[in-house]
């Protein structure tokens, strides 16, 4: 069988431990038998990153501005404790998911996976939910401060042209804890086109939720400036027969809680951060969990949302079998390859991604799957935990 060709290259991502073992296999098992690919190739494991003081992560962004389309391997964020297992760091290198979110402004779309032999903790959910979580500011961003006495404190702004603005934080009669966070305007409005874009994109309804009766500023302008934004798909919603609904958090969360899902989630930063950890965990596991960081122009990258499994690359270098979950990174090379060939108009990358998902799905439910997922499954549902190989190998005979 002649490989399926492509024409335009995606950015590849290398990163850390386990997950980077994974990638490998995922490569040389189920993509390079069938698919001539092309990729621009980064390494953004965690030596690679020091080599080039980090330039390797800033060139691997722009990279994905100029082609449109990257899929990242999960990486090492280093930390004390990285610094001391990795004596030749020469600086505690920042986020490279951090770098990336900065140079293309993303919001990232969290999306579980969900297969019908593992049920979610919310017995109603028969679709997944979405989580759109903003990727910029808030608590992120914000400065703090511990102080020990009576006094006061302000927030001032001072305006380029002289301006000033100045309010009253509190006033306090002992020690205090103090914080000032903010959010750019340019960054919500490419949140909220994110998030209408694609709503546009997978037919599906967009829920946003903030606490804007009591930040009624600070929230406020979320809320003002999606309304703003959306004039613009209101047509393009109502043609596709989806919706825009703005609602409090508080609202929200029972509201989610009693849906059968099947919608986009828009989230500030931190409720973002909280809530997909609590979707993903309650629709099964964070390895069953796709992620994607979409730009304001469409660029796209797909990546895995769980970490590099550090325990499990130790259990491999010291040779023993692990059973790690690969479904979310296959699943973000086949989010990658799709995209690819829908800008490119090439059928067959398409159909390719679709039954390389299927095979995933398959070999699930002939009850061959890792470890973590067997112990998911229904009563009932006759699983078998196997290797990280085995499982990928069941895969690429399905395929
Ligand atoms: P992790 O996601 O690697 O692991 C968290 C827990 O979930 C562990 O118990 C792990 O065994 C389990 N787990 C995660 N993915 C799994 C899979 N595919 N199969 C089976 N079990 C799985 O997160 P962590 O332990 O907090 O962090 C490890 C490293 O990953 C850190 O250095 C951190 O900086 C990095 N990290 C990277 C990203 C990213 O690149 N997107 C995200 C999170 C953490």
């Amino acid at each position: 069988m002649p490989k399926i060709q492509m024409t335009t290259p995606i950015v590849e991502m290398d990163g850390d431990e386990m997950t980077r073992i994974i990638w490998r296999m995922i490569k040389d098992k189920l993509l390079l038998p069938h698919v001539d690919l092309k990729t621009e190739y980064y390494d953004l494991g965690l030596l690679s990153r020091n080599a080039t003081k980090d330039q390797v992560t800033v060139d691997a962004a722009n990279a994905t501005k100029r082609l449109g389309v990257a899929v990242k391997c999960a990486t090492i964020t280093p930390n004390k404790q990285r610094m001391a297992e990795y004596p030749e760091l020469t600086e505690m290198w920042k986020s490279p998911n951090a770098t990336i979110r900065a140079i293309l402004d993303g919001t990232v779309f969290r999306t579980p996976i969900i297969i019908d032999c593992v049920k979610p903790v919310v017995k109603n959910w028969e679709k997944p939910i979405t989580v759109a979580r903003h990727a910029y500011g808030d608590i992120y961003k914000a400065v703090e401060l511990v102080t020990g006495e009576p006094g006061e404190c302000t927030l001032t702004f001072k305006g380029d042209s002289g301006t000033e603005k100045t309010v009253s934080v509190q006033k306090v009669k002992g020690p205090a804890v103090w914080q000032a966070m903010h959010n750019r305007e340019d960054s919500i409005r490419s949140f909220a086109k994110a998030c209408f874009q694609y709503a546009v994109d997978i037919k599906q309804d967009v829920w946003f939720s903030t606490k804007d009766t009591i930040s009624k500023v600070y929230d406020g302008q979320f809320r003002a400036i999606f309304e703003e934004e959306f004039e613009a798909y209101k047509e393009k919603f109502a043609a596709l027969g989806i919706t825009y609904f703005y609602t409090l958090i508080d609202d929200a969360v029972a509201r989610v809680i009693r849906s059968k899902g099947g919608f986009i989630w828009a989230c500030k930063n931190y409720d973002g951060d909280v809530m997909s950890d609590m979707i993903s965990t309650a629709f099964g596991s964070l390895a069953m969990m796709t992620s994607v960081l979409v730009a304001p122009d469409g660029t796209c990258e797909f990546e895995a949302a769980h970490g590099t499994v550090t325990k499990h690359y130790y259990n491999h270098l010291k040779g023993e079998k692990t059973s790690t979950n690969p479904m979310a990174t296959i699943f973000a090379w086949t989010g990658a390859l799709r995209k690819r060939g829908e800008l490119d108009g090439l059928g067959d990358l398409v159909s390719f991604a679709d039954r390389l998902e299927k095979a995933c799905f398959d070999t699930l439910m002939s009850g061959s799957m890792p470890k973590e997922l067997a112990a998911l499954t229904d009563s009932g549902f006759k699983a078998a935990a196997v290797t990280t190989e085995e499982f990928i190998d069941a895969v690429a005979s399905k395929l």
